[in-house]
């Protein structure tokens, strides 16, 4: 049996090799590097890709996130709604434009954002509310908008799990005041390094972003605000509009290999599978799965002890699975001043206990699945 990573990128890259080759040979040859034609023609296909009119790029998702909530000039004393079972730089952004998150917690079946509960937690000092759609699989927008705009808030997107997604036959990033792609190399468009980008359909969001990212300037050595330097640089320009073109095959594919591992796995007790929406399009950066803990498992030990024995059982047989996320954000230490306690978000910690997502990539075969399934059954017993 051979091992089986939970991604492949060099797999991926021998399928695109001479288009890749051919883009950062192009570039080298420029003598251009930063900025220029290639980063500017990214910009315009991944708008019209998204369906909006303005990208701006930027260094990373994390950065996307950051300028997004600049641009909207939230900050100090601002509150922002936010999910508590993402990745840390989802409320970190918040907490670095001086702003406080305020976590709400999830639905177990999506893993999104609770929205029948984002109205209770919406105070005087709330500016926005901050989605994300996690592992790819879209938040119900409709109703989530319909709530801002109740309570006139702005909405920004992490979209950093999920370019491609969409809702109702929208793009997600397309629907809300800005969203927030990332390009780090295992999402769904992955750089060969850092990258990142917001969409919106508003231009005047759009060049506060691109003053912003440019040391707060609009015009060369004329500052207006504090900003930083946050670029896509060209060769990764370069490559990106090679992959996106290749996107929506992959999405497609990844969406295969989620209903394969849908039938593999019906009717398996102990576990849960992932659900969609019936309007959402998941675009599937990760497949994670719900292991119950057994009714007769010893209470004192380790809460998460099984699903991590389970995890260890794969391991073994060569297959390798991973926890995101094992921690939620209201109970890691850097976020102990907000003063949540365990039990403040009961859904979000007991998922923390049980999710176990599968190796999912584009080019993972039946074959390699059904050798991902038997190790899990195997592991279950
Ligand atoms: C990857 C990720 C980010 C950050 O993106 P980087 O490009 O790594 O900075 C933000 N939010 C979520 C949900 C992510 O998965």
């Amino acid at each position: 049996m051979n091992n089986i990573p939970p991604i492949d990128l060099a797999q991926q890259y021998k399928t695109i090799e001479e288009e890749i080759s051919a883009a950062v040979l192009n570039v080298l040859a420029s003598g251009r590097y930063i900025g220029g034609n290639i980063v500017e023609s990214f910009e315009q296909k991944f708008a019209a890709y998204i369906g909006v009119s303005h990208a701006v790029s930027c260094n990373s998702g994390s950065d996307a996130l950051y300028l997004a909530l600049r641009a909207l000039s939230i900050g100090a004393g601002d509150e922002v709604i936010t999910t508590p079972f993402t990745f840390i730089a989802t409320a970190e952004a918040i907490s670095t434009v001086g702003a406080t998150p305020v976590f709400v917690d999830i639905d177990a079946q999506t893993f999104n954002l609770d929205i029948n509960q984002v109205s209770s937690a919406i105070t005087g000092k709330t500016k926005a509310i901050l989605p994300v759609h996690l592992f790819g699989q879209p938040v119900d927008m409709t109703s989530l908008m319909a709530v801002a705009q109740k309570h006139n808030l702005a909405v920004i997107e992490d979209c950093a799990q999920a370019t491609g997604a969409a809702w109702e036959e929208r793009k997600i990033g397309s629907i809300s005041h800005i969203g927030c792609f990332s390009f780090f190399p295992t999402k769904n468009l992955g750089a060969f390094g850092d990258g990142g980008a917001i969409t919106t359909n508003d231009r005047q969001i759009a060049a506060t972003v691109r003053m912003l990212k440019e040391h707060g300037s609009r015009s060369r050595y004329y500052h207006e605000e504090i900003g930083v330097n946050s670029r896509l640089d060209a060769l990764q320009a370069a490559i990106l509009q090679v992959k996106l073109g290749h996107l929506e095959t992959w999405n497609i594919q990844r969406s295969q290999v989620a209903a394969r591992y849908q039938n593999l796995l019906t009717p398996l007790p102990g576990i849960v599978l992932p659900q969609s929406l019936p309007s959402g399009k998941s675009v599937w950066n990760q497949y994670t799965i719900r292991i119950l803990a057994p009714e007769n498992q010893d209470k004192t030990s380790e809460p998460n002890s099984w699903r991590d024995q389970v995890r260890t059982k794969m391991q073994q047989q060569g297959i390798t699975s991973m926890v995101y996320y094992p921690i939620p954000l209201h109970l890691q230490p850097v976020y102990q001043n907000l003063g949540y306690q365990p039990g403040s978000f009961p859904v979000a910690e007991q998922v923390c206990q049980e999710v176990l997502s599968l190796p999912m990539f584009p080019e993972l075969t039946q074959e390699q699945q059904e050798q991902v399934v038997y190790a899990l059954k195997d592991a279950l017993v």
